[in-house]
């Protein structure tokens, strides 16, 4: 027979067994680190870094407004406690608007019409002159005679020869808006930009479909249409600069988490991308401080937070640079357009028919599956093929192979809420269904801004009005960090 106490020591024992199969210990600690990230997202802090980066100006790479935004980023991330790096790029010629104008003087009724206009990207200075508008209704309808001495007003955007024709035949300045669009530019202006060049002649002046229409059929009707317009730019040479901040890791390699720096329009680009930059520094603010408040320990592998200078071009300097190292770089988590979300309430993870992208994506989807529908989340996730042209692609095997770089299989994925200006459905690739998705199965519709690469990209517009979807980003972006680095 047993005696008492075994008896006793036998059941203590049973009973601390059981309450271990019944709650492993890992997921525990797991589940209270995600709610501890969650509850430290700021989403104040978010605005406000937005509001800050767009008064910087275009930030495009290379100018005094992208070395201003540059030594913002760079101070923000010393006061949260890291040792930033600034790395500065090969030359290259860069486009800054330091003001322009443009008005209708006559008839004295359409004065006000013109508004939320912007100087396309690579025009040049001109003082303040007044001209005549006429109309030029086709490419093919350049009548030299017409055209010399006037300002010409196009429903459409010159390609680089009509602008040339234009130019030859003797116009002052040229007009331009986007014809007709179902869901932007109707009250403000898309911008554009002419072939990077110091000595393009005259300046050209974006403006809003409704005021470019009525424009046209005020001329249709023969009334006399005169305006005044300036400008004042500078075309040079510069450096982009680029920011680098390192979390340090306990083992060999790194994840880069990023976000272009520049508004690569030229405008405003409070969405496209100040919400990004705005993203990668409130990950790095929470896991930096929660890793000197040692809440967590290091990271198994370090985190680099990287603001691209220029898009495209900075990270393809970067590959470049440590062409020889690239198999260090354990994932790339990209943050590109998370300031609005349109039609729907989803969060887009891109990049699921690239094969490397797999087991980082599986994360991201689960994620998007487990938060979907709770209070400050995104309603909808999903996954979606590569779409194009974003710093998380240059990472990826065929443009690496496309520099002569070693393709080394490096995870490369966006977050993002909106791309482009319209809604455009995609078909979905094979084998990826998210049950957070709530359309057709075989199809995913992209979400947009109505602001994209607009004149009215502006917080008021996008990051002040809907500041969750950068908490979606930074969430969704900081729980897997949190899966991958401490696990
Ligand atoms: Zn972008």
């Amino acid at each position: 027979m047993m005696d008492f106490n075994r008896l006793i020591n036998l059941i203590f024992l049973l009973l601390v067994r059981q309450i271990f199969a019944q709650s492993p210990p890992a997921a525990s600690i797991t589940a209270q680190e995600e709610k501890r990230f969650i509850s430290k997202v700021s989403q104040v802090n978010l605005r406000m870094t937005v509001r800050d980066i767009v008064q910087c100006g275009n930030r495009l790479g290379g100018t005094v407004s992208g070395d201003k935004s540059v030594k913002y980023v760079v101070r923000r991330l010393k006061g949260y406690g890291f040792d930033p790096e600034i790395v500065s790029e090969p030359e290259q010629l860069a486009f800054s608007d330091v003001h322009w104008n443009i008005r209708i003087e006559e008839p004295n009724r359409l004065r006000g019409l013109i508004q939320h206009e912007w100087l396309a990207g690579y025009s040049p200075s001109v003082r303040e002159q007044r001209s005549s508008l006429i109309s030029c209704l086709s490419d093919t309808d350049l009548d030299k005679k017409k055209i010399d001495g006037k300002a010409v007003l196009l429903d459409r955007h010159p390609s680089d020869q009509t602008y040339k024709v234009l130019v030859q035949a003797g116009a002052r300045c040229l007009l331009t808006y986007e014809p007709v669009h179902s869901s932007a530019y109707s009250i403000y202006a898309m911008i554009t930009n002419l072939k990077a060049s110091k000595t393009n002649p005259i300046p050209v002046y974006d403006i809003s479909t409704y005021a470019g229409e009525r424009l046209k059929s005020e001329l249709q009707k023969g009334i006399p249409v005169t305006i005044k317009y300036s400008s004042k730019c500078i075309v040079a040479p510069g450096h982009p600069k680029t920011v680098i901040a390192t979390l340090h890791g306990t083992g060999d390699g790194y994840f880069i988490v990023c976000a272009h720096g520049d508004s690569d329009s030229g405008g405003p680009g409070a969405d496209d991308n100040a919400s990004g930059v705005s993203g990668v520094m409130e990950i790095a603010r929470l896991l930096k401080g929660l890793v000197d408040d040692q809440v967590l320990p290091p990271p198994s592998k370090s985190i680099r937070f990287i603001v691209w200078g220029s898009e495209v071009s900075s990270s393809g300097y970067y590959v470049r640079q440590h062409a020889q190292e690239l198999q260090k770089i354990a994932g790339v988590i990209n943050l590109d357009e998370i300031g609005i979300a349109r039609p729907r309430n989803c969060i887009y993870f891109e990049g699921n028919d690239a094969e490397q992208n797999h087991d980082l994506l599986k994360i991201f989807e689960n994620i998007g599956e487990k938060y979907a529908g709770q209070r400050g989340f995104w309603k909808e996730a999903t996954t979606n093929p590569l779409l194009g042209g974003l710093d998380s692609h240059v990472f990826l095997p065929k443009s690496l192979e496309g520099l002569g770089l070693p393709s080394v299989g490096i995870p490369s994925i966006t977050i993002f809420t909106a791309a482009w200006n319209e809604p455009k459905t995609v078909a979905q690739t094979e084998g990826w269904r998210s049950k957070a998705w709530k359309g057709k199965s075989d199809s995913i519709v992209i979400g947009y801004s109505p602001y994209y690469h607009s004149a009215l990209d502006l917080p008021k517009m996008t990051t002040d009005k809907e500041p969750v979807d950068m908490v979606w980003g930074v969430n969704a972006a900081g729980l897997a960090l949190l899966q991958l680095m401490w696990k």
